[in-house]
């Protein structure tokens, strides 16, 4: 962690230390617990544990939990596991609901100051009476409620008294205001729900732009690092700060959001894609999601990586995805061991081979790293190879298998193609090669070369498994208006195949990952995989055109 390269967030940070202002950094990371985090939200999170670690600063976990028909204990739980996942940890673990007792006791000093006032209107009237940017807003007919009655009408929205919507409490700050967000804010709703924290203690709930500034300024927080939508959101931010009389100052910083070619990141629409069974839940390997990308077998550092070279700016940005299997390719080169899987078997029978024979054959688990050793593999008369290795009318360029061609089987021998057997409907179903015991790898054979190198199992002793490959879950499409994004799923984003991989694995764990010679990277599914069957979730292929 650390070693942020420079941004202006930091330039700020430095600044504030060096003037004195701060003699530490404080931040936070402050997920709503309505769904599960996402990679945009790891952006968040390394910026604000880097930034902190960077200066020995804090970072408190805080739930920003106001809303509580959305929020659950089940993305508590699922936050806190992704955020300890990404590597890091957090100082303090707070629940903005653990201030609902002092934030109601901010908004009666600002009742008292005559800077807030209990309205009747209904939120659509409030929208209308808000005006718009080139009109001042209308002022509420109870905007001249007196203290007392103010003071009373929130003690009894407290108490429960009134039914949702009927009455909310305002900051009263310029309908004039060129500002909409000061055009005096609703800062209390009602709302009687069970929350997930407080239970029925409450009935009215502090809004986003109240609580936000409370929360950051009660946990002493420095630099408030949020997303670019709250530009304009920071002057009431301020406004809560100072009105309320808050002891620190934290300043609110925003930063340009990440977005991601053909991905969808927002919380809202990745529920429905989970509670409308698009995916089979929140870590579908195909989700964006911290816990998609964990079952997919996106490795921490790969995630970080990606996320700090997509830098910090005060625009938002839009990276190729390919940049983010860039990075797990990078990280897990040097460190998945390398081995063979067939994902569509076809039979090959060597016949000069003898029955009853195997030998064992060893083989480097990573050519590229070379420390972490050898395998061995079985080789006999029967092995599979990839349907795709065989052509009966190959074309001029095709230089693997073809009645009458010879091709190297990685790790074994050469073979060469003599004939094809069929099935009734005409499928090829076996080959029958020969294979020269004189060209065994490893022994220096040059007496002649053949142009392809394919795959293989040896049919007696391989595993088992199954491989998902996975394609785009969002179509590439720009959204046309008035379509839903989910017009925009790809219906043929799984592909499930059953194949075979080296007896070697047999002890595999879920979450293993490794690369299978010419298919890619691997992850044994956590969810899927049983003692009698490995699955596999393809990560990524093994080639790609992109480029940093
Ligand atoms: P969504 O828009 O997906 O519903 P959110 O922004 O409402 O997410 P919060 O839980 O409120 O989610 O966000 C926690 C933190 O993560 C906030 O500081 C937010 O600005 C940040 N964040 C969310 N999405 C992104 C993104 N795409 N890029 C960078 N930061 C993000
Ligand atoms: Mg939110
Ligand atoms: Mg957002």
């Amino acid at each position: 962690n650390g070693n942020t390269s420079s941004n202006f967030i930091k330039n700020i940070m430095i600044d504030d230390l060096n003037s004195g202002k701060h003699d530490q950094i404080i931040t936070r990371f402050p997920p709503e617990p309505n769904g599960y985090l996402h990679i945009g939200h790891a952006k968040s999170i390394c910026l604000n544990f880097e930034l902190a670690d960077e200066f020995n600063g804090k970072t408190n976990l805080r739930f920003d939990d106001t809303n509580p028909l959305k929020e659950d204990k089940e993305y508590v739980k699922a936050i806190k596991e992704d955020v300890k996942w990404l590597g890091f940890e957090w100082d303090g673990l707070y629940f903005a609901s653990d201030y609902f007792e002092e934030m109601y006791n901010r908004a009666i000093l600002l009742i008292k100051k005559g800077k807030a006032y209990v309205c009747d209107l209904s939120a659509e009237e409030i929208r209308e009476y808000r005006g718009t940017l080139t009109e001042p807003g209308k002022e509420s007919p109870y905007r001249n409620r007196s203290v007392e009655e103010n003071l009373e009408l929130f003690e009894r929205m407290r108490k429960g008294e009134f039914k949702d919507g009927e009455k909310v409490l305002r900051a009263k700050i310029d309908m004039a205001s060129p500002n909409l967000n000061m055009r005096d804010p609703v800062i209390y709703r009602i709302s009687h729900a069970t929350h997930h924290n407080t239970g029925n203690k409450w009935c009215i709930y502090p809004m986003y732009d109240f609580a936000h500034p409370i929360e950051d300024a009660i946990e002493g927080v420095t630099h408030s690092i949020c997303t670019i939508e709250f530009e304009d959101h920071r002057p009431l931010y301020d406004w809560v700060v100072r009105e309320c009389e808050m002891e620190n100052q934290p300043q609110q910083i925003e930063f340009g959001e990440l977005g991601i070619t053909n991905t969808i990141l927002s919380k809202r629409k990745l529920k429905q894609l989970v509670d409308e069974k698009y995916v089979d839940g929140w870590d579908d390997p195909r989700m964006p999601t911290i816990s998609g990308l964990r079952r997919r077998g996106y490795t921490p550092e790969s995630i970080r990586n990606f996320v700090r070279e997509t830098g910090v700016s005060k625009t938002n940005s839009v990276v190729d995805v390919r940049m983010l299997e860039h990075f797990v390719r990078e990280d897990l080169k040097l460190k998945a061991p390398r081995t063979m899987a067939v994902l569509r078997p076809l039979k090959v029978v060597i016949t000069n081979y003898p029955e009853d024979q195997v030998e064992m054959l060893e083989a480097e688990i990573n050519p590229e790293n070379p420390e972490m050793g050898t395998r061995n593999i079985p080789f006999s008369r029967e092995i599979y190879i990839e349907q795709e290795d065989f052509m009966e009318n190959p074309p001029k360029k095709y230089h693997r298998l073809f009645v009458g061609n010879e091709v190297r089987l990685k790790h074994a021998y050469f073979i060469k193609c003599n004939e094809v057997i069929k099935d009734k409907e005409g499928n090829v179903v076996e080959l029958r090669c020969t294979y020269d015991p004189e060209t065994k790898s490893g022994t220096g054979f040059t007496g002649r070369k053949v142009k392809g190198t394919i795959h293989w199992v040896d049919a007696k002793h391989a595993l088992p498994a199954e491989f998902r490959l996975y394609d785009s879950l969002i179509l590439d499409d720009e959204q046309e208006e008035g379509k839903s994004f989910l017009e925009r799923v790809n219906p043929n984003s799984l592909e499930i195949l059953q194949g075979f991989i080296e007896p070697n694995m047999k002890d595999v764990k879920p979450q293993d990952k490794f690369q299978f010679f010419r298919h890619g990277y691997f992850n044994v599914d956590p969810k899927y995989t049983t003692k009698d069957k490995i699955v596999f979730n393809r990560i990524v292929s093994l080639k790609s055109s992109f480029k940093l």
